[in-house]
């Protein structure tokens, strides 16, 4: 009796999932609908999905074979769309899709495709365009229409895109290849700049092949122990006392010769490798500064360049206190200098790290400031002792008045909000006189000393004791 009450229900399900019965007509469309639009469509733009994506340009591929021209596959990633959501949280993230996707769409002509293909990633098929010229003057319009301010409760974001190119059938015959190389024009071009496109081209597949056998080779550099620390010192303006040491890495490696971290860096960036080169500087530091300690020749900060991946990591915290234990170095010997984009990429996460390390008595640096993503309004809430004013707005003063202007305005503001001012780069008297001039607390470059290996910072140390 209860297996025949299982295959009548069994059959009845069966008979409602391929909508053969109980279903009039009309519904079973609707039904069909639905299913389609969830199968092919973004649930929350209700633009294509990848998988439609994917569909129309095979499509467009076949019919093309016949009809003889090109088709172009753009791919287009929002440059810091992470910052919308990290400050404002999710849903303001998804209005603001919601309403990007509306803009590009009205802009466009019904039968180019448009689609979400990731987070802040969409897809775009230009078909039956003519040449290189009428491409760039559609990534133009996508630009012109997206680089705009969005403003959302009193927070305004700078929005920018960043385009990348692949034109079938000359960067590949299929979807996926396209796609492919697409994606690694889009790289290029936030590697550029940010919001501008770039086309594909087989050098940009060079580069990644750079990209993996410098990842190979700086793999083999942190076993080898070839990276050596060279230190700049920092001083006080006024009595002209050397109030820090920078630590700066260099690679001398056997293939490249000695390397300075522009050339390696940006590589190691790419992937978890900056955490270890991070961790290495940091342990190498504290073991430097316990030994100066003990040979009562180390009385200076020491300054330590930590990378946003590093900062970011959940574990950074319980890592410091690990490598200080390790090398019985203690944390008022230390200073970190951290970016304003690290901070920027989770704000209030920030505040609570920059706490607790001022906590342990690591006094905490905003380098590079004026180069990133300057956000005041968050600036006093994060707790810093130094804010480094960027070298680039060192480098043309007192000739160049704006950045002379924006040199005493950051000087100002560091005194609002009870922050020391150190400039970088100050390369000679007359950049030293506008620094004093607008009370700059600090000052460091090659006016006073460049980075030097270990035995030349320890004369310097020693005769500033
Ligand atoms: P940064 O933190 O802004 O470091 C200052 C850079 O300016 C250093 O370049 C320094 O040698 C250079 N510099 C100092 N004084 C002057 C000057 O008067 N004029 C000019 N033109 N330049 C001056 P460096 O050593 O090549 O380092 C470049 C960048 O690499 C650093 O910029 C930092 O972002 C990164 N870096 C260096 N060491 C480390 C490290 O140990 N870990 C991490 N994560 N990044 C590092
Ligand atoms: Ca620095
Ligand atoms: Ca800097």
């Amino acid at each position: 009796m209860t297996l025949m009450i299982l295959i009548i229900f069994t059959i009845i399900v069966i008979c409602i999932l391929r909508n053969e019965v109980f279903l009039p007509r009309v519904e079973q469309k609707k039904v069909e609908e639905i299913v389609c639009q969830m199968a092919y469509y973004d649930q929350l733009t209700n633009l294509p999905n990848r998988a439609l994506f994917f569909k129309r340009m095979e499509e467009f591929i076949i019919d093309t074979k016949i009809d003889d021209c090109i088709i172009v596959l753009l791919y287009l990633d929002f440059d810091r769309f992470k910052l919308i959501n990290d400050i404002v949280g999710h849903d303001a993230g998804d209005q603001f899709l919601k309403e990007i996707s509306e803009k590009i769409k009205s802009n466009f002509h019904e039968n180019t495709i448009i689609a979400r293909l990731g987070e802040g990633e969409f897809g775009i098929i230009l078909p039956g365009v003519k040449d290189d010229n009428e491409i760039k003057d559609n990534c133009r319009k996508i630009l012109r229409i997206i680089s705009n301010r969005w403003v959302y409760e009193n927070n305004v974001f700078k929005i920018t895109v960043s385009i990348g190119i692949a034109v079938y059938p000359r960067d590949g015959r299929d979807t996926a290849t396209l796609l492919k190389n697409a994606d690694i024009a889009m790289y290029r071009a936030k590697e550029l700049g940010e919001n501008r496109y770039e086309f594909y081209s087989p050098n940009l597949s060079e580069k990644a092949r750079e990209q993996i056998s410098m990842e190979n080779l700086i793999m083999k550099a942190i076993d080898n122990d070839e990276f050596i620390l060279y230190y700049q010192p920092q001083f006080n303006i006024i009595t002209r006392e050397c109030t820090g040491i920078e630590a700066l890495i260099r690679w001398n490696s056997p293939q490249l010769g000695m390397t300075p971290p522009g050339k390696f860096i940006p590589f190691a960036e790419q992937n978890s490798l900056i955490m270890e080169i991070d961790k290495w500087v940091l342990k190498t530091v504290c073991k430097q500064c316990r030994v100066w300690e003990d040979l009562n020749i180390r009385s200076k900060r020491v300054a330590i360049n930590i990378s946003s991946k590093q900062f970011e990591n959940t574990k950074f915290l319980s890592f410091v206190k690990k490598i200080l234990e390790e090398t019985s170095a203690e944390a008022r010997w230390l200073e970190f200098e951290i970016t304003e984009g690290s901070l920027m990429q989770n704000p209030d996460r920030a505040i609570e790290t920059l706490t607790q390390l001022r906590e342990l008595g690591i006094k905490i640096a905003l380098d590079d400031f004026g180069t990133g993503y300057s956000s005041l309004g968050y600036l006093s809430k994060f707790p810093i002792d130094k804010i480094k004013i960027d070298k680039t707005f060192i480098k043309d003063i007192p000739e160049n008045k704006e950045d002379t202007a924006i040199v005493k305005t950051i000087i100002d503001l560091c005194k609002n909000i009870g922050s020391l001012a150190i400039a970088e780069g100050v390369e000679t008297e007359k950049q030293l006189q506008v620094l004093s001039n607008y009370g700059c607390d600090e000052v460091q470059g090659y006016l006073f000393g460049r980075p030097v290996p270990l035995e030349e910072v320890e004369k310097v140390l020693r005769n500033t004791m």
